[in-house]
């Protein structure tokens, strides 16, 4: 990621100024260190001229979350060192060359072809006229040059084409990996946001087209930031991965598991109806419960994990963001009455 250029605009000062002074004055309301990082975001909060930057910001200050340096290097990540689809673009060229040397390749193979279907097309014309012994003669001397000589370029082709097969199937791979790798999150491998609300919006217009039960698990780590405080921000990291992967391991292969962000999850279940999602909450969170982490250096073992979990289902009218909203009321719920437990949207309705 290093090597992408981070887009910045140039303002003029007096912009430059006022910008500056919004973002000094953001920074400090959220007891935020005005590092280059995230000096950046709050001047690009207060110019506004990255929406998306923007929605996620007020997105996560209004469902009650701290905003910290760590969010904001994930901003800056996202919003500033390019989008996913960005990412992809700058392999693009690699790409074109590949589909050029595919396409130079049959272009190569046919030409062969297309001579012997011309003296095939020639002679034909040829007999049809008034033809001599003589004259038929020289047709099938004709026929039998093209048609040794279509019998090389045919092995010719066929070395051609075979390249052009290994190639074409390159180019999808490489397609293929780009893909994936545009919509994963690089510290877990989990979906990432973006891809997220992709694949929840196919998974809401089907599920809504069939009538099938789509549900959604919000999930977010207890007390992480003691865990940070206490043990670095390495082994927090190492933290989340292991919950994602133990996320990862206990859904479907039709089910998406992907970073919400920070150390928050979420877990879309197509073809899920709501008590079927808490059995499947039930069984995350005693795997996450029962993951073992142990210091490397001094071989500590660290305290257990827990997580708590917000659980909805799709309602006729739902969008994406309603889903998640329904989620993340239960989730804070289950925060509120005490953490390390699950609370559907059914509960979190009664209490
Ligand atoms: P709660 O039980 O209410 O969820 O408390 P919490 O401490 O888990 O929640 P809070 O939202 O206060 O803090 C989340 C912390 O997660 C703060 C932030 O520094 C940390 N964090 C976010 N992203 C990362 C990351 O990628 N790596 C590490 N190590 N920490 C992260
Ligand atoms: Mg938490
Ligand atoms: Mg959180």
């Amino acid at each position: 990621m290093s090597e992408l250029m981070p887009n910045f605009n140039i303002d003029p000062p007096a912009k430059a100024q006022q910008h500056h002074a919004a973002a000094l004055d953001f920074l400090d309301q959220h007891g935020i260190p005005p590092n280059p990082i995230c000096y950046a975001i709050a001047y690009e909060y207060d110019a506004g001229r990255k929406p998306e930057l923007n929605q996620e910001i007020e997105s996560h200050l209004k469902r009650g979350r701290e905003l910290d340096a760590h969010f904001l290097r994930e901003f800056f990540n996202t919003h500033f060192l390019g989008q996913p689809d960005e990412k992809v673009g700058e392999h693009i060229a690699d790409l074109h060359n590949l589909l050029y040397k595919v396409l130079e390749g049959v272009s190569g193979a046919c030409s062969g072809a297309a001579d012997f279907g011309k003296v095939l097309e020639a002679q034909t014309e040829e007999l049809k006229g008034d033809v001599d012994m003589a004259g038929l003669k020289v047709i099938a001397g004709n026929l039998l040059t093209a048609t040794n000589k279509a019998m090389t370029s045919n092995q010719a082709m066929r070395v051609q084409l075979e390249t052009v097969e290994k190639d074409t199937s390159e180019l999808k791979d490489q397609v293929k990996q780009l893909q994936d790798q545009a919509s994963r999150d690089a510290l877990t491998g989990l979906y990432n946001r973006h891809a997220l609300s992709q694949k929840l919006d196919a998974i809401i217009e089907l599920g809504a087209s069939k009538e099938a039960p789509v549900s959604l698990l919000m999930v977010d780590i207890d007390h992480f930031k003691r865990f940070n405080d206490n043990f670095g921000h390495l082994i927090g990291d190492e933290v989340i991965r292991r919950v994602s992967m133990a996320l990862q391991k206990g859904v479907r292969d039709v089910d998406v598991a992907a970073r919400f962000g920070g150390e928050e999850f979420t877990v879309v279940l197509p073809d899920t109806g709501l008590a079927k999602a808490m059995e499947v909450a039930q069984k995350l969170h005693e795997a996450i419960s029962k993951l073992v982490l142990v210091r490397r250096s001094t071989k500590e073992k660290l305290p257990g994990i827990t997580v708590s979990m917000g659980a909805s289902c799709l309602h006729p009218g739902d969008s994406r963001e309603s889903l998640i909203e329904r989620a993340d009321q239960a989730l804070y719920h289950a925060k509120e009455s005490g953490r390390n437990r699950i609370v559907s949207e059914a509960e979190a309705l009664v209490h």
